[in-house]
């Protein structure tokens, strides 16, 4: 029978420098994409792009962990500990690996792989193992005996040897994420069919306040865009804050409208640089009270915050 549950959530793409990770995201991304602009900010993890799917219904929002490289100091190892907690957040972890170039040893966990497995050892999420750039393979005989070598290494989820740059078994990366997620939908399909932009203006607002705001503050802030209007030279955007407590009203707007200036500045800017174009940006903030706790506003915020647009 054929699987026709819905799932969604998030898939954290890793894997040492020059695998692949962004040859396979656009393969994935390219023929079905809804939102795939790198969103600026330093948060911990980073929303590249949305995987949609009609049939069985999924959406796969991917997600990168900057600072998953080498630790050579302190600092990168903090960096490291940052993106632990990015991707370890994720539902499902991508693990990138490739085949060497002809004439390099075929070994798994490559030499450079080794700390990285190490790294997910210590995360409860389950890791799905892609081996790129299998076109280089010229025996094909061999991936065999490496994939058996793998799933002794670690308890992958799937093993998937793909080519990124062909895309070649690309889908089968797909139903192997796909598999681990959890049921249900978390964006409004509609949305992230023809509102990409408007779910970006959402995000980076609510990024802002996030950056400016701190404890239970952004656990309760939601953005509904108002207004998204296009003009030749100029965008005229106008957005407006939910907060869940009046205090948080407050908090927001800042002494003076400082923060809330700040905010806007931020979010500004982000929008300026994803959409190549001037914004006029309007922002408001309005308290729900305690809206995180009733799923019918949590929907209408949340799963659909463009319902007004
Ligand atoms: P990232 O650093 O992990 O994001 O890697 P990139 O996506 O930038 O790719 C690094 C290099 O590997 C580029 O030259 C790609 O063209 C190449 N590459 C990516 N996927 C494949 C593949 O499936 N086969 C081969 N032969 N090369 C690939
Ligand atoms: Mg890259």
């Amino acid at each position: 029978m054929p699987e026709t549950t819905p799932r969604s959530g998030s898939a954290a793409i890793i894997g040492r420098p020059n695998v692949g990770k962004s040859t396979l995201l656009n393969s994935l991304l390219g023929q079905k994409l809804a939102i795939a602009t790198p969103k600026p900010g330093t948060t911990r993890s980073v929303l590249l792009g949305i995987y949609v799917q009609k049939d069985p219904p999924t959406q796969i929002a991917f997600i990168d962990t900057p600072g998953m490289h080498r630790p050579t100091n302190a600092l990168g190892r903090a960096l490291m500990e940052d993106a632990k907690a990015g991707f370890a957040s994720a539902d499902v972890i991508a693990f990138v690996t490739e085949i060497p170039k002809q004439g390099g040893t075929l070994s798994f966990p490559a030499p450079k792989d080794a700390e990285i497995l190490e790294q997910l050892r210590q995360v409860k999420s389950k890791v799905v193992l892609v081996i790129n750039k299998v076109d280089r393979l010229k025996e094909k005989g061999l991936l065999l005996p490496l994939m058996e070598r793998a799933s002794k290494a670690f308890d992958f989820a799937s093993i998937v040897p793909l080519s990124a740059l062909r895309n070649d078994n690309v889908s089968a990366l797909v139903s192997a994420l796909r598999e681990q997620l959890p049921e249900g939908l978390i964006y409004d399909p509609e949305q992230l069919t023809d509102k990409p932009q408007r779910f970006f203006v959402s995000e980076l607002v609510r990024e802002a306040v996030l950056t400016h705001t701190h404890e239970e503050v952004p656990h309760g802030v939601a953005v509904v865009v108002d207004k998204f209007e296009e003009q030749p030279e100029l965008l005229r955007i106008a957005a407006t804050i939910i907060v869940s407590k009046p205090a948080h009203k407050g908090i927001v707007i800042g002494h003076r409208g400082e923060r809330i200036k700040q905010v806007g500045q931020d979010a500004r800017l982000g929008m300026e640089q994803m959409f190549e174009r001037k914004v006029f940006l309007e922002l408001w903030v309005k308290v729900v009270p305690d809206w995180t706790e009733d799923p019918a506003k949590v929907q209408s915020l949340v799963r659909e915050p463009l319902g007004s647009v």
